[in-house]
C-alpha cells in the first residue's frame, strides 16, 4: 500500500508517542511507525516538573500521577573511597518554592496513557511494522516498510533510538564514545519510608540511584563496570537485598528487591546534526549518555516540543531546509550542554585522578554550603536558562 503523509515518525519508544501527539496537537497528518508498544519495561522515568506540564498538555498527566511518586528532595552522597570526599548534598523542592521537582513513573504506565492517547486521535495513524529502507529526497522523503507498505511525507522524525536507521540514511555522522559501564535496573521494597526522597550514591564504577515509588517501594539504577553488572546479575534475591542494604547504609531499612531484574549495556554518542535532508532527531536518537541526573528524556520531551514549534511555523513545509536548520539551531545548546555535564560528571567519578577528584568533591562541598548557589543549581537544573539566566539578568 502506498500512504502519502505531512509527517512519519518512526520509533515507538516514548520519544516517538509523545512526538506523533505533539505533531498531531498541530494539526499535522501523522503516521507512526514502529513494533508493538513495550509494556513489559520495568524501568521508572523521573520527568522534572516543565516536561509534566508537556504530558498535561497531551491531556494523560491526570492518568500518570495516579501511580507515580512525587519527588521532592533529591541528594548525592559521594560513597567513594577516595581522599577527598564530599559531604552530602541535599537539594529541596521547597527551598526554590516547588511543591515538587517532579515524579518518577513507571515506564510501563507511561507506555500505556501515550499508547491510548496515540490510538484515540485521529490524526495518526499507527502501522505496526519496521521501516526497512529510507530514501530522503530533495521534496520528500520516503520509507519502506517491511510489511511492503511505501511511505512518502515532507518530514521524518527520528524516534528510533540510540542506533536510528533514519539518522543513518539521512547521513547524519555520530561521535560515539566507548563505554566501560553497564546499569542494573530492579525495584525493590523498604521497610523505612522514602520521605520522597531521591539519593544518588557516587561511587568509583558509577552512580547508585535509588528513586523513590509509591508506598515504601524505590526503584534503583545501579551503574557498574560491565563485569560487575553481569555477577550482580546473578545473585539471588536475598544476596542481593543485602548488597543493595549495605550500599545504602540501610537508610532505607531492610531491603527486598522485586523480581525482573534488567541489564542496560551503556553508551554514549552524540551526532554532529540534529536534522538533515528531511529527517530531524529526537529522543535517544539525538543524544546517548549514560542514566545520570535523569536527563534523557527530560531532554527528549524538549526535543519534541522545539519541533512541533518549528513545524507549526513551518506549517507548507515543516521539513524544508529552513525548518530543520531552525531545529538544528534550537536544540545544540541545550543537548551539548547537558551531554557534556552528564559526561564530565561521569568521567570524574571513574578518575582516578587526584586533581579530578579534589576539583568534584570541591565543587559539592560548595553546593552543599552555599544555599543561593544551590538555587540557582536547582532552578537551572529544572528550566534551562531560568538559573543563570536569571542571574546575567540581575
Ligand atoms: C537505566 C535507565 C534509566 C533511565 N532513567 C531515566 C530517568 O529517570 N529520566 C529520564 O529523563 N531519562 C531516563 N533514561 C533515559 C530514557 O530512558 C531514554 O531517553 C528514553 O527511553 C529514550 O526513548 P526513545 O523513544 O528515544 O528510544 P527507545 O525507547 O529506544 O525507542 C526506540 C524505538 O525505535 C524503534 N525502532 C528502531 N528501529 C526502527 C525501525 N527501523 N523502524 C521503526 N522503528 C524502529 C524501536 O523498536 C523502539 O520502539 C534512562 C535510561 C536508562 C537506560
Amino acid at each position: 500500500m502506498k500512504i502519502s503523509t505531512d509527517i512519519v515518525v518512526a520509533g515507538t519508544g516514548p520519544a516517538g508517542l509523545m512526538a506523533a501527539l505533539a505533531l498531531a496537537g498541530e494539526g499535522f497528518r501523522i503516521v507512526l511507525v514502529g513494533p508493538e508498544t513495550n509494556l513489559t519495561d520495568r524501568r521508572t522515568t523521573a520527568l522534572m516538573e516543565p516536561q509534566l506540564d508537556f504530558l498535561d498538555r497531551l491531556s494523560i498527566l491526570g492518568s500518570l500521577e495516579a501511580g507515580s511518586a512525587p519527588l521532592r528532595i533529591m541528594r548525592i552522597a559521594d560513597a567513594t573511597s577516595r581522599l577527598f570526599r564530599s559531604p552530602v548534598v541535599t537539594f529541596r523542592a521547597s527551598e526554590i518554592g516547588e511543591a515538587r521537582f517532579g515524579l518518577n513513573i513507571p515506564n510501563g504506565h507511561l507506555l500505556a496513557e501515550l499508547d491510548a492517547a496515540v490510538k484515540g486521535n485521529s490524526n495518526i495513524e499507527r502501522v505496526t511494522s519496521l521501516v526497512a529502507r529510507w530514501a530522503p529526497q530533495a521534496d520528500v522523503v520516503e520509507a519502506a516498510l517491511d510489511n511492503g507498505d511505501m511511505i512518502a511525507a515532507m518530514l521524518t522524525v527520528a524516534a528510533d533510538g540510540r542506533l536510528s536507521p533514519a539518522r543513518e540514511a539521512a547521513g547524519i555522522q555520530v561521535r560515539s564514545r566507548p563505554s566501560r559501564q553497564s546499569a542494573v535496573v530492579l525495584s525493590f521494597s523498604h521497610s523505612r519510608s522514602h520521605e520522597d526522597t531521591s539519593t544518588e550514591f557516587h561511587t568509583e564504577t558509577g552512580p547508585f540511584t535509588q528513586v523513590p515509588l509509591q508506598g515504601k517501594r524505590s526503584s534503583l539504577v545501579w551503574v557498574t563496570r560491565p563485569d560487575e553488572a553481569e555477577t550482580l546479575m546473578t545473585l539471588d534475591d536475598d544476596t542481593l537485598s543485602r548488597r543493595i542494604e549495605e550500599r545504602m547504609q540501610s537508610m532505607l531499612g531492610r531491603v527486598t528487591v522485586e523480581a525482573g531484574h534488567q541489564l542496560y549495556p551503556l553508551a554514549s554518542a552524540l551526532p554532529h546534526r540534529f536534522a538533515a535532508n528531511r529527517v530531524a532527531l529526537v529522543g535517544e536518537a539525538a543524544h546517548i549518555f549514560p542514566p545520570i541526573g535523569a536527563q534523557g528524556l527530560n531532554l527528549g520531551i524538549r526535543d519534541i516540543e522545539s519541533l512541533a514549534a518549528i513545524a507549526a511555523r513551518h506549517g507548507a513545509d515543516p521539513g524544508s531546509v529552513k525548518a530543520l536548520d531552525a531545529y538544528d539551531r534550537a536544540r545544540r545548546p541545550d543537548i551539548v550542554a547537558r551531554s557534556s555535564a552528564v559526561q564530565l560528571l561521569n568521567r570524574s567519578l571513574l578518575s582516578d585522578m587526584l586533581p579530578v577528584q579534589v576539583m568534584r568533591s570541591a565543587g559539592l562541598g560548595l553546593l552543599g554550603a552555599a544555599s543561593p548557589l544551590r538555587a540557582l543549581f536547582m532552578r537551572e537544573g529544572l528550566r534551562t536558562g531560568s538559573g543563570l539566566g536569571n542571574l546575567f539578568r540581575g
